[in-house]
């Protein structure tokens, strides 16, 4: 083996785009610490970041997609094939759907996973061999709506600000963005500041009380979807109380006036009314806005989310535009991107209505320019359809092919059920990913294996516009490549078939090359980044753009000079009324659902997922309410809750919160029904809704109305262990796969440095005997050597397999009373302790645990592997939050658990007054 070295390259997550070196012996991926270089970052990594080498032992080659592979007729199971064979496979298929239907039957669904270079090429393929604009991306769920409120109002999709603006804030105003979860690193760049700056105060806005909205000096809990009535009831107050800009909005602003005009009527006692919140809080937060010397806003999905989204990004844009908050040092609106490269498929043009360098589709002038450019007649006029646009044209079938490159649409679309008979309408499904167990994989006709993470090449821009280099450290595994690679080798065959004699357009040598093609369409553009090369970004490190020809840096900051990229060189006021959300409460659907992130766990988890440790903080799926509405539906926590809306159901445990407000629940968007299954299937988004916003075309996945009861399901399993063979994701997987049996399943992982699985299930009375077998096969409780105790009369069973002399996996099911003992026996497993002491107790329903053997403990410092139980132990001593770190440790690595462990301080020292 060789020595270990360190990789320069960018974490795969969110769009903090934080720097990483990667530790490899150049066969395996060793280890991972920040870059201390790398300006998004400075060394610091979140959870996500500090465990991303744990996602890439060669232990989890199982869960990846290894070879091509082809279903040869409809029902037939999918075969390993050549790469020939599968690429020639489809590129035949879609030579003739085209021959047959046209361009536009064929659609390609990518993702802001994508390096920059891969979307270029995707790009390609798409409007210049197969000739149409069906391409969008998963990042039209993320950020369309940011996109459209920049242009809207500013001219350009250009976030004007950089992460050092959050050092030089004087109010730091978050809308929609948990950013302390979200966005951790930027996150710990504001507590730092704050502590540096005591004056410095941060405005949240947030249904819930999220640890942002718990750490903020003034928290706006609105009524989900409100937003823009919160922005036009402030703007009134600053022009009430004269807190304008007046020179601002006229040497560098129109539709100043026609804005005064529709904000007149929302007055701060009729906003406030309508967002639910207190009129002082409203005056309060608008007079900071208006007086600060720097005001910065964050904001994210809350805002972008919805089917008013371009119009919550415009209004709050109005609010700097309206103070000349914008161009100067510590303000300006900063929207954070939820992807590590959605702003690369901005700046290559890898959506639906987008083309390179910031150029529109519909515009015929820069349809020719990239013609031009890439040496082809003309680009396709027709316009293309967007995601839920383009699945609905699946459905219906005016779309006959779909490829889908590293992203998990049935699981991450809204409206899940109408997404599944999409995919099972469609006459061929190409999904080019790394991971076998997505959802949207069950749906594949081809599976095309994908590089991932520490195995490819390129470059992503993070929120800030700053392009920063990917890097490989290790080859991919078994016969996966780089997307890029996969795209521009299909384009190769589909061009011979649908355009012979039309010029290569796939001819790169290298991802360089496919690069410096995609920098070249930036010239003289808003973006223009012809200064940059490889060999910069290898030697100076990251940049932002715009750096063009002869710039020996990025820019750090945009509209400083107050012009603006519009006709008139102006920013525009964009004055339009509020809309509430699609779905109104109504007496059978009377509670509102919101979604959002966990702390550990990215996006559909295909990733994270396959970590025991990324779910120790939040072990299990829960719909989260307040308690007095848990009390009014009979419900307790831990109780099944039914949560159903006009599309959909799930059936999930309920969780006590007075976060949450009354009439509204709240379910993390991660849980597919890979993880959260039951026969209804679907995961969380078989319950949200696909309408979407008219400009942004991006879904109001933040808001639903829905009916939460008490799910009445006496017959219980629990069944876990250490996986008989393979790695915990994989057996996590089988067992999955057998969660339609029950109404209700969860499978998650357990454990940390040895990781097992953890199913639960529940149904009106006992399974077919099948479903059990086949659970106790997946978990190696099938053998002679299990222990076993049924009672077939009451429907109660008990297996347990022990090897050398310990716990190795357990099922109980029955009544609630069967189950009642996982929580120790669960212990004794993770313990590993000898078996002898509890032999006897094993096959005795209801049998007391042993003294000193407990439920484990949930963790809240998932870095350190601190409990719950430690801190509460350590919090009579420790009192602050300096004292309990010194004593445990907790907090002081990602640093990501410090607004928990603050509230866990405030919560002892109110009891114990
Ligand atoms: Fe990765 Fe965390 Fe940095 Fe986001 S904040 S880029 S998830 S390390």
């Amino acid at each position: 083996m060789s020595a270990s070295r360190e990789v320069r390259s960018t974490c795969c997550y969110c769009g903090v785009g934080c720097g990483v070196l990667i530790e490899t012996d150049g066969a395996a991926i060793l280890g991972v610490r920040g870059d201390p270089d790398h300006p998004a970052n400075f060394g610091k990594l979140c959870s996500k970041g500090a465990t991303l080498h744990l996602t890439a032992r060669p232990a989890l080659r199982e869960v990846r997609a290894l070879h091509p592979e082809l279903r040869r007729s409809r029902g037939a199971p999918r075969v390993r094939v050549s790469w020939d064979e599968a690429l020639d496979h489809v590129a035949d298929r879609f030579a003739a759907i085209v021959a047959a239907h046209g361009p536009d039957a064929i659609a390609f669904y990518v993702s802001g996973q994508l390096l920059t270079e891969d979307y270029h090429v995707f790009n390609k393929l798409t409007r210049g061999v197969v000739g149409t604009n069906n391409i969008d991306t998963n990042s039209r769920l993320c950020m369309s709506s940011a996109v459209a409120g920049y242009k809207a109002t500013l001219g350009a999709d250009a976030p004007p600000c950089s992460y050092e603006d959050v050092d030089h804030a004087d109010l730091v105003f978050i809308a929609g963005s948990n950013t302390a979860l979200a966005h951790p690193v930027l996150y710990r760049r504001l507590e730092a500041a704050r502590a540096r700056r005591k004056d410095m105060r941060v405005i949240a806005v947030d249904p819930r009380r999220t640890d942002t909205a718990r750490e903020a000096d003034l928290h706006l809990a609105i009524a989900p979807g409100t937003d823009v009535v919160l922005f036009h009831g402030m703007l009134h107050l600053l022009l009430w109380e004269g807190l304008f800009d007046q020179a601002f909005i006229r040497a560098h602003t129109e539709g100043f006036h026609a804005l005064r005009e529709t904000v007149r009527e929302y007055t701060p006692s009729i906003a406030a009314g309508i967002c639910g919140i207190a009129e002082r809080d409203l005056v309060q937060a608008a007079r900071w806005f208006g007086e600060a010397g720097a005001a910065l806003s964050l904001y994210c999905q809350g805002l972008n989310q919805s089917t008013s989204g371009t119009l919550k990004n415009a209004a709050l844009i109005n609010l700097h535009l309206a103070t000349g908050q914008i161009g100067r040092p510590g303000a300006g609106p900063f929207s954070l991107t939820g992807q590590p490269n959605a702003m690369g498929g901005r700046e290559v043009g890898g959506l639906a209505n987008l083309l390179p360098g910031h150029r529109e589709a519909a515009d015929p002038e820069h349809r020719a320019e990239i013609a031009a450019l890439w040496g082809i007649d003309a680009l396709p006029e027709a316009p293309g359809k967007t995601a839920v646009e383009m699945f609905e044209a699946l459905r219906s079938g005016r779309i006959k092919a779909v490829w889908i490159a590293c992203t998990n649409p049935a699981q991450s679309l809204p409206d899940q059920h109408a997404v599944r008979a999409a995919l099972e309408r469609a006459e061929l499904v190409v999904v080019q990913d790394a991971y076998t167990g997505i959802e949207t994989a069950r749906y594949a006709d081809v599976v095309l294996p994908a590089a991932s993470w520490g195995e490819k090449d390129g470059t992503v821009t993070n929120s800030e516009r700053r392009i920063s280099r990917v890097r490989a450290a290790v080859p991919p595994p078994g016969e996966a490549r780089a997307d890029w690679e996969i795209a521009a080798d299909f384009g190769h065959r589909l061009t011979s078939r649908l355009r012979p004699g039309q010029r290569d357009l796939f001819a790169f040598a290298s991802v360089e090359d496919a690069w410096n093609e995609h920098r070249a369409a930036t010239r003289g553009r808003d973006l223009d980044i012809t200064g940059l090369s490889y060999a910069i970004l290898d030697d100076a490190g990251p940049q932002q753009w715009p750096m063009p020809a002869g710039a020996t840096a990025g820019r750090a900051r945009l509209y400083e000079d107050g012009v603006f990229p519009t006709e008139t060189r102006k920013a525009r006021f964009f004055a339009w009324g509020y809309r509430p959300p699609a779905e109104r409460v109504d007496a059978r659907y009377s509670i509102r659902l919101t979604t959002g992130r966990l702390r550990d766990q990215w996006h559909g988890m295909s990733r994270t997922g396959t970590l025991a440790q990324a779910f120790s903080h939040t072990p299990e799926p829960v719909v989260e309410m307040h308690p007095g509405d848990l009390a009014r539906r009979g419900l307790k926590p831990g109780d099944l809750a039914i949560v159903e809306s006009r599309r959909g159901r799930v059936i999930v445990p309920a969780a006590a919160s007075d976060d949450v407000a009354s009439g509204q629940a709240f379910l993390a968007m991660h849980w597919g029904d890979r993880f959260l299954g039951g026969a209804a299937g679907g995961g969380v988004n078989a319950l949200t809704i696909a309408a979407f916003d008219p400009v942004s075309k991006q879904p109001e996945l933040k808001h639903a109305a829905v009916r939460v009861a008490k799910a009445e399901l006496p017959w219980r399993l629990v069944a876990f262990g250490w996986p008989a063979s393979g790695s915990a994701s994989a057996a996590a997987d089988r067992l999955a796969a057998l969660g339609g049996a029950f109404e209700f399943a969860s499978t998650t992982l357990i454990g940390r440095d040895r990781e097992g699985v953890l199913m639960r299930a529940a149904a009106a009375g006992p399974p077919a005997a099948e479903a059990l077998d086949a659970l106790d096969a997946a978990l190696g409780l099938d053998h002679a050597g299990v222990i076993r105790y049924d009672d077939g009369r009451r429907g109660v069973g008990r297996r347990f397999e022990v090897a050398a002399g310990r716990l190795r996996a357990v099922r109980l099911s029955g009544d609630a009373a069967a189950i009642a003992a996982e929580g120790w026996l669960r212990e004794w497993l993770m313990r590993g302790e000898s078996v002898e002491p509890i032999r006897r107790l094993l096959v005795v329903p209801g049998a007391a645990p042993p003294a000193g053997c407990a439920t484990p403990a949930r963790v809240v410092c998932s870095c350190l592997d601190v409990t719950e139980t430690a801190i509460a132990a350590a919090l009579p001593d420790a009192r602050t939050l300096a004292a309990l770190q010194a004593k445990l440790g907790c907090g002081t690595s990602c640093g990501s658990r410090i607004p928990e462990l603050k509230r866990m301080l405030a919560t002892r020292e109110r009891e114990a007054a």
